[in-house]
């Protein structure tokens, strides 16, 4: 789409990659459940699709729709429960607003991605995923969730009260309504310590790489195509007693890493058959070994890097080894050219309906990519023709290509229940975007 404003359609939405932007009929901010729920009425009325635009963080079309977007920037409290260690957010909350609420009283998110800068509902919609085996993917954290489905009633939804719904609609990129609340469990904060060692592609990638993984509350890998070795990320749990190091860095020189590391990104870009030397350069700015010891969303949140583009795909753990190395052997066949790392981490199975984890203990490689054009899409067409070869399920939010068969045979067990509690929860097709459509066509 254009990124001209339409004389009806003034206001353009994009995402944080600057990759997507449309512009919706409508848009709606409302400031109440109540004002919420007349906002949906008003939509359905009028015949138009909604859908939530979280804070944009998506790469695929997720929060997309040319009919009524809702923007919940107004609705955005965070209340915190110690006693009983659970943390409310209404729709809009950010991740990091979560956070800072529960960190002034002494409790923590079990587990987080390598940002907060998501919606918490936006990122639970479409399966975010921190890394570590003995941990869910963020979805798993949630107790309670109070939807707002196309007939404009408030649901309340619990495993006890709602168990289809409940395990459908959490991992549900907004289809089943908009959540105008969700309750996560919480832990008493705690701190980690991390520790990076560079260590050869074959070591990384190989019998150990199982045993890693289970040996650390937190562990995930990074490998920069067209290196020979990769980076370990070790996060455990600590007693807080232990006396914290330094802060990292000042901003500005985050900054200055940024636009360095940025500047090589699309020098690569533009002259794809240098990256393979410009990565080799690279490389002792990404492998670097070291640890620290800091307040567990601290260490779990990475600075944001530059802008990028990714795919990732859940594999069945066992088979990490295997798919790295078969990665490689394809990017090397193809004369691929890749300038950014890809990111290998771990989560434990769950039951939740369209998790790219249902079921099993998952690894999720993520291809990240700075700039466009040809070399990008050729690369993540062969990355995710090879994931699925190994078993591989999408992540929601980010680049994907799967038809409703590819979808259904992913999910056995379970995309024929969702579809049926789809089309009993919105007979009318509120929810209905083109992103839902393509994944659960209309029989
Ligand atoms: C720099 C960066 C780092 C990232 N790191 C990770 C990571 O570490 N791990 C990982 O798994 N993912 C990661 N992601 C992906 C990101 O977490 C997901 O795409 C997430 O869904 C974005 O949340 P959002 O609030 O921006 O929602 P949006 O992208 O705006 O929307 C996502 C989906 O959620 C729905 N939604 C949002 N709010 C509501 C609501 N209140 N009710 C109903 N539906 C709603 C939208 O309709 C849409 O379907 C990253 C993305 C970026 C850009």
């Amino acid at each position: 789409m254009s990124d001209a404003p339409h004389p009806d359609r003034p206001e353009i939405l994009r995402n944080w990659a600057r990759s997507k932007s449309f512009a919706p009929a409508t848009i709606e901010r409302p400031a109440s459940l109540d004002e919420l729920r007349a906002a949906i009425g008003r939509a359905a009325a009028d015949g138009a699709r909604v859908k939530v635009f979280g804070a944009g963080h998506s790469w695929s079309d997720a929060h997309r729709t040319d009919g009524c977007a809702i923007v919940l920037d107004r609705l955005r409290g965070v209340t915190v429960d110690v006693a009983a260690r659970r943390a409310s957010a209404q729709g809009g909350a950010r991740l990091n607003e979560v956070n800072r609420a529960l960190t002034a009283a002494g409790l923590a998110l079990e587990n987080l991605g390598s940002i907060s800068e998501q919606t918490l509902a936006g990122a639970i919609a479409t399966g975010t995923h921190g890394s570590g085996v003995r941990f869910g993917i963020m979805a798993t954290q949630v107790v309670a969730m109070t939807l707002v489905t196309a007939d404009g009633e408030a649901r309340d939804l619990r495993a006890e009260s709602a168990p289809e719904l409940f395990a459908a609609a959490r991992v549900g990129f907004g289809a089943f309504g908009v959540v105008a609340g969700v309750t996560v469990a919480c832990e008493r904060a705690f701190d980690l310590a991390e520790r990076t060692t560079v260590l050869p592609f074959g070591e990384a990638f190989g019998a150990a790489t199982l045993a890693t993984v289970a040996r650390n509350d937190h562990a995930q890998f990074f490998w920069l195509p067209h290196t020979d070795e990769a980076l370990l990320i070790e996060r455990n749990r600590v007693a807080t007693a232990l006396p914290r190091p330094s802060p990292p860095g000042p901003p500005a020189v985050r900054r200055g890493e940024n636009a360095a590391f940025g500047a090589l990104l699309a020098l690569g870009d533009a002259i794809p058959g240098a990256i393979p030397t410009l990565n080799r350069l690279a490389r002792g700015a990404v492998y670097k070994s070291g640890a620290r010891v800091d307040r567990s969303d601290l260490v779990l949140n990475t600075p944001l890097p530059p802008r990028y583009v990714e795919s990732e795909y859940a594999i069945p753990i066992e088979r990490t080894a295997e798919a790295m190395g078969a990665l490689r052997a394809l990017i090397e066949r193809e004369g691929l050219r890749l300038n950014f790392p890809i990111g290998v981490r771990f989560t434990r199975g769950d039951e939740l309906w369209m998790s790219p984890a249902y079921g099993r203990a998952s690894c999720f490689i993520g291809l990240m990519q700075a700039g466009g054009g040809e070399r990008v899409e050729r690369a993540f067409a062969a990355f995710e023709a090879l994931m699925k070869g190994y078993g591989g399920r999408p992540h929601w939010g980010k680049i994907f290509h799967a038809t409703p068969a590819e979808v259904r045979a992913m999910y056995p067990e379970t995309y024929e229940r969702f579809a049926a509690l789809l089309a009993r929860t919105d007979p009318t097709g509120v929810f209905r975007t083109p992103f839902v459509d393509r994944l659960f066509p209309v029989p």
